[in-house]
């Protein structure tokens, strides 16, 4: 219920506007309320009635917010800048990626670090928040790229790291401008205050990680299995990938032909059991299931366990089978009924020989053989794995660990995911050229298990769902071939990584774990991507195509970039680089974007009082494996011992009101510059109302919005507004001398008492990022504490008692102090609000931000304890009142006067406290004792306080009547003013 509502000029208004529409009949009807009405009018100009040019809302909020923007965001961070004093609080940012329109996510994430930004600095911090953009990668080049009618096969490096410089800058002038419109406290206007990882000494920074990285020995050039997306033509990080769970991939049994000729013992005596049950000379074959049948032509060996036991079964076809026994009741399914023939240990298996399908007989190739692994396992499969270290992570191990690893990885796979000619020939005929050209995961797949079937090395296929990385960016399976890469290895820095995590403050603490997994799972960091946007990798290549790692080399070439430009990589001669080396060449690699933001850190070193690392970091959750992880490894592998924050906070994602994932694919999304300006016919929401739904979620786990909860979220602004705005009415202009002087009544030490507690509630809330806590405490406070008790009670005081008199000024104290920290504690959450508040009460020009606030450390139990009772008693009288008043035997509660009896010890003191505080029961008269026969009870019920205190209560009609003045009914005749207004009146 708005405050004013509850004016006494407002009913006189109703009726008045009222009768301007009924007949003289009717008129007539209301003619005792036109009196009392007629009679108001004459006295309204003796209240006190709360003035403020503050309006009750804005049809555009946004309007107002673009007034007050400037003030409360770019010129409020320049003035803490220049002239806070305390320490300072660093929230370092984690850049948003410089790419279109922000999301929802983003205004989430710049929403809560604002918050903690703008509680520090109303805390006497002095901020520093220099907020960034990530402008390299993949997905600004092919948003570029899409633009042009040519393919980026087709343009120079130079030309496509310009256009792409461009639209990393276009986007940047967009979403600083969205940003902006959230109230996000910044130095926006200033590049130094700003960062971009496009930017010249970002870049030099970088390199000079890069620089260290490569002289402790961490960085290495090699050819390995790595994540690579066909689409967009790139290896990806692990970070890079998301897994799809219903992945559909053609599975298929495949039967490599053993070479039997020189078995093992364990083997001949196999062999021997099989020959006597089939009379035959057995030909056996090693049955592998794969779910990429793509990579056989990378096939270099076949995995088995050593400690599992084998069978050799035989089909109705009759071949020979060689299948783990574990797994023989899942394969009859498949290849149906099977006969055993013999077993044979795994151990006896291993280093049998067998034909593979791209080698033909005769082939020069060594021949693969049979290998134990620890993966292999009886839970799916055949128990016998197909192994090619260039496609599969433990194959590589495997094989690496073995001695096994041939010197050339066999991957005949390109940039885009198509065989090449490097396939191999196909058995004994050349048919294998039809895969040239293929896609692997397509028609290459299909022209594959043809091949196989076609020669009888397939024995079943199976459609087969299961989880599959995917490339995060282009939503498309990605495949693991061998290429050479730059690596990182984080074999130490992992150690050092994890120990470092103890001294790392998480909220929510559970996400320690999740961080302490991922970097768990790290064994290196593929840190080169085969595009040109991004910070080159400056390491030149000898004729041999040996990377020259030098020191010399690596730092001349840094010393180029850095008088240069690092366009001069692609557009400087070679000569610059290289000098007379002849042969030399440059990588055309550039650095992966994780370790662009990785190395923001280095921002942090150059701020004065030698604090360099961040007090907080605060990102969605999936950076545990971006850039929280990003930024340790490249700070730690410098070798300094040093960590790059504090304290990591988590959010969560945005979810649809149906719990669905917030996406722009998706068609649900809800973006923040709608919410904030509105849609065609529909105001904007305004960034306060956004900012209270961020406030009010959980957000250390997926949050839900929807236009349900922005209505709520604009409603609990409304209530703030109308709260603040009442107290900005009734206090009149700030003073400051208006000292805190100690109220002596009651219900004022008691609301005071409240303050404080609140005011403790809320700061230590916000000390533990608990933003839904803090607003919770407010809005509690203001509408019960504020709005249903005190303002209920204080404003027959406020408007009707004489100016000057004391318990009006006292209760003007309190409302002076409740507005004042009501204020401080909304600031964070809502700085329009607050500013257009502040503005309107003190009519300055400063900011609310400017005034430090220091929560009161005071209690008055006393005052708590003396009126919790009283306030009980007023519940109960209030309730019932309310029956009363709905059954027709009373009117308002003011109408009515209040009997009281009590028993039990306490109960004495408590009745003599309330009467000599009658304010806090709004009745007409308090009395102690029971009514008179002749009083008409009304209403009545029974209190029981504590252990010794029993109160009976009872209503009836007051004899007085009311007040033309007050409204009160303390008049003892019709028209007649109470003997307070009496006093007021005269004394005008
Ligand atoms: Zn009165």
């Amino acid at each position: 219920m708005d405050i004013f509502s509850r004016l006494p000029l407002l009913p006189r208004r109703i009726v008045q506007s009222y009768l301007q529409d009924v007949s003289p009949q009717q008129r007539r009807l209301f003619s005792s309320t036109c009196t009392v009405a007629e009679s108001s009018k004459k006295y309204s100009a003796t209240l006190l009635l709360p003035k403020t040019e503050m309006p009750t809302r804005h049809k555009k909020p946004v309007v107002e917010e673009q007034r007050l923007r400037a003030k409360t965001t770019t010129r409020l961070y320049a003035w803490q800048n220049e002239h806070r004093s305390g320490p300072l609080f660093v929230l370092h940012d984690g850049p948003p990626y410089a790419n279109g329109n922000l999301h929802m996510g983003h205004a989430l994430n710049k929403v809560l670090k604002d918050f903690i930004n703008r509680y520090k600095l109303l805390r006497g911090h002095r901020i520093h928040f220099v907020p960034g953009w990530d402008c390299h990668g993949l997905p600004i080049e092919q948003k570029a790229l899409s633009k042009l009618t040519k393919k980026h096969t087709e343009l120079d490096p130079i030309e496509i790291r310009r256009i792409a410089k461009a639209e990393a800058l276009e986007a940047i002038v967009t979403q600083k401008q969205e940003f902006l419109d959230l109230g996000i406290m910044a130095d926006w206007d200033s590049d130094s205050n700003t960062y971009r990882s496009l930017d010249h000494d970002f870049e030099m920074r970088e390199l000079k990680l890069f620089e260290r990285m490569v002289e402790r020995r961490l960085v290495a050039y090699r050819k390995r299995p790595t994540y690579f997306s066909p689409a967009s033509r790139t290896a990806l990080a692990e970070s890079e990938l998301t897994y799809r769970e219903d992945h559909q991939s053609r599975s298929i049994y495949v039967a490599f032909e053993a070479d039997t000729s020189q078995p093992s013992p364990g083997l001949k005596a196999a062999l021997s059991e099989v020959q006597s049950k089939t009379g035959g000379d057995p030909t056996l074959k090693l049955v592998i299931w794969t779910t990429t049948p793509w990579s056989l032509p990378g096939n270099a060996g076949v995995a088995i366990n050593k400690d599992a036991i084998y069978e050799v079964v035989s089909r109705s076809d009759g071949q020979a089978l060689v299948i783990m026994q574990d797994r023989r009741p899942h394969l009859e399914e498949i290849l149906g009924p099977c006969r055993v023939l013999a077993t044979i240990r795994g151990e006896d298996l291993i280093g049998t020989p067998y034909y593979h399908p791209f080698h033909g007989r005769n082939s020069s190739e060594r021949a693969p053989v049979v290998f134990h692994s620890d993966n292999v396992s009886s839970s799916s499969g055949t128990g016998l794995v197909h192994s090619a270290p260039a496609h599969g992570h433990d194959d590589y191990t495997d094989f690496q660990a073995l001695g096994l690893l041939p010197d050339v990885l066999r991957s005949p796979i390109d940039d885009s995911g198509c065989f090449t000619a490097e396939v191999g020939q196909w058995s004994q005929s050349d048919v294998a050229g039809s895969l040239i050209g293929e896609p692997v995961l397509g028609k290459g797949t299909a022209l594959m298990i043809d091949l196989l079937g076609r020669d009888g090395w397939l024995l079943a296929e199976a459609k087969h769902k299961h989880k599959y990385p995917y490339d995060w960016k282009s939503h498309t399976p990605v495949i693991v071939r061998a290429t050479s890469q730059w690596f990182v290895s984080l074999e130490s820095l992992r150690s050092l990584a994890i120990d470092a995590l103890d001294k790392i403050a998480f909220h929510p603490a559970q996400s320690r774990q999740r961080l302490e997994s991922f970097l768990q799972s790290r064994a290196e960091w593929c840190i080169s991507r085969q595009r040109s946007w991004g910070v080159p990798i400056p390491v030149l290549f000898d004729s041999d195509d040996r990377p020259i790692l030098d020191r010399a080399s690596l730092s001349h070439n840094i010393s180029v970039l850095k008088e240069k430009g690092a366009d001069h990589w692609w557009s400087g001669p070679i000569r610059d680089f290289a000098g007379n080396q002849t042969g030399a060449h440059r990588s055309m690699d550039t650095l992966d974007v994780w370790f662009d933001s990785g190395s923001t850190w280095t921002l942090l070193n150059e701020l004065d009082r030698g604090v360099f690392t961040a007090d907080v970091c605060l990102e969605g959750s999936d950076q545990h494996r971006g850039w929280f992880q990003s930024q340790l490894f490249t700070l730690l592998a410098q070798g300094e011992g040093r960590l790059p924050y504090k304290s990591l906070i988590t959010h969560g994602f945005i979810l649809d009101e149906k719990g669905s994932k917030m996406s722009k694919s998706a068609g649900n999304g809800l973006s923040p510059s709608d919410i904030v300006h509105g849609v065609e016919n529909k105001a904007g929401y305004g960034a306060d109302a956004l900012r209270l739904w961020a406030a009010s979620v959980d957000y250390q786990r997926d949050v839900t919005l929807g236009q349900s909860s922005l209505t709520q979220a604009a409603e609990t602004l409304r209530r703030l507004r109308s709260v603040s705005r009442f107290l900005v009415g009734v206090t009149g202009p700030y003073s400051k001398s208006s000292s805190e002087t100690a109220s002596k009544f009651l219900l004022d030490r008691y609301i005071l008492d409240e303050l404080a507690s609140v005011e403790r509630e809320v700061a230590a809330a916000y000390e533990s990022f608990a933003f839904n806590r803090a607003l919770n405490a407010i809005t509690t406070f203001c509408a019960s504490t504020t709005s249903t008790l005190y303002f209920d009670v204080i404003k027959d005081i406020l408007y009707c008692n004489a100016v000057h008199d004391p318990r009006r000024a006292a209760a003007l104290q309190v409302c002076r102090q409740v507005l004042q920290t009501t204020l401080k504690m909304m600031a964070p959450l809502v700085p329009h609000l607050a500013e257009e508040v502040h503005e309107a009460w003190t009519g300055g020009s400063c900011s609310v931000f400017e005034e430090v606030w220091t929560p009161r450390t005071t209690s008055d139990e006393v005052a708590r304890n003396l009126t919790m009772p009283l306030l009980r008693l007023r519940q109960a009288v209030i309730n019932i009142g309310e029956v009363a008043r709905t059954d027709g035997s009373l009117g308002q509660l003011s109408e009515a006067d209040m009997w009281i009896t009590g028993s039990g010890s306490a109960s004495q003191a408590t009745i003599e406290n309330l009467l000599s505080n009658e304010e806090i029961i709004p009745v007409s008269q308090i009395k102690q004792g029971v009514p008179p026969s002749d009083r008409t009870v009304v209403a009545t019920t029974n209190l029981i306080l504590g252990d010794d205190a029993d109160y009976e209560i009872k209503l009836t009609r007051s004899v007085l009547v009311k007040c033309p003045r007050c409204w009160k009914h303390r008049s003892t005749s019709e028209g007649q003013l109470c003997a307070r207004c009496q006093g007021v009146v005269v004394m005008e």
